[in-house]
């Protein structure tokens, strides 16, 4: 009887033991496959996705492939010590801009990379040893309880967003905040172990490199719900919580950064579920022009 009890002690501990180290690993080693049916055999994942699986589908983290060319290896060229020279050199940007808009006279670009308008794409990069020195956690619903880095946000996007979701909200709208805050070094870690699963030049297909992600900012909130599973994907963008955002976030001062159709212009897929802070003058008028942050700034890539 006791050998029985002390059977089933042993048994208890080592399967929490290794759900701990799932978790762990999961956070630190997104370089799962974003295979639907790989993520499915994983345990625990009908009341907590994934981490890697969703940040995996947000394609700041990726590259997708029609956007792959050129850019990478502009973005080695401009890999200096600090990243900081492509944020600080105003004849590149004045190049950029000459490319004109369609719709408004371009704003000058922001070069302050503290700036909440300030512009982070495949061409322009943070420094890496930016960290944003107001990080907080808005209160909102998050999808996972404990506390990770990725909930925090500078404090005026944090509360805007926290406006924005209790007005969703006040609609029965029910959203649920997925990941803000990404580190440098955390896009590094992502970067370097798909490197080494997957060889640089693959890699460099769906992986972001660090510097070059809008979540560093801390301006940027991946948001989600129930009805998809929780995933960042394209179908958020047919809830009617992903529906209410795309015509109401500029209202808080956010904007759906990466919209449909203006693939070649910010360089990602279409991505319902990432939210941008610009402050509400800016997204508005981003909102009424149909514009992408690139274009308001006159950004737009040479044919
Ligand atoms: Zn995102």
């Amino acid at each position: 009887m006791k050998k029985t009890l002390r059977t089933i002690m042993m048994v208890l501990i080592i399967v929490s033991l290794s759900a701990c180290a799932m978790e762990e690993s999961g956070d630190k080693e997104p370089i799962n496959s974003s295979s639907p049916s790989e993520r499915q055999s994983q345990p625990d994942t009908k009341n907590k996705p994934d981490d890697d699986f969703n940040e995996k589908q947000d394609s700041e983290d990726q590259s997708p492939d029609n956007t792959q060319n050129g850019d990478q290896t502009s973005v080695d060229e401009n890999q200096n010590q600090t990243g900081e020279q492509n944020n600080s050199n105003p004849s590149n940007q004045e190049n950029n801009d000459s490319s004109g808009s369609a719709n408004a006279a371009p704003k000058d670009v922001v070069d302050d990379h503290t700036s909440v308008e300030a512009v982070i794409n495949k061409q322009r990069q943070l420094p890496s040893g930016y960290k944003p020195s107001d990080l907080t956690v808005p209160e909102v619903p998050f999808y996972f309880e404990q506390f990770l880095p990725k909930k925090q946000m500078r404090e005026e996007a944090a509360s805007h967003l926290e406006n924005l979701f209790s007005a969703a909200s006040k609609q029965g709208l029910d959203l649920v905040a997925a990941s803000g805050y990404r580190s440098y070094e955390r896009q590094k870690q992502i970067y370097q172990s798909n490197v080494e699963a997957y060889g640089e030049e693959r890699a460099n297909q769906f992986s972001a490199q660090p510097g070059h992600s809008e979540h560093q900012t801390g301006l940027a909130m991946d948001v989600t719900v129930a009805q998809v599973s929780f995933k960042l994907v394209q179908e958020f963008g047919n809830t009617d919580e992903g529906d209410w955002l795309a015509n109401h976030a500029h209202n808080y001062g956010f904007i759906i950064r990466y919209p449909k159709g203006k693939e070649d212009i910010t360089g990602y897929n279409y991505e319902p579920w990432h939210l941008r802070y610009v402050g509400k003058e800016a997204a508005t008028e981003i909102y009424n022009h149909k514009q992408t942050l690139e274009e308001y700034f006159g950004l737009v890539p040479e044919e």
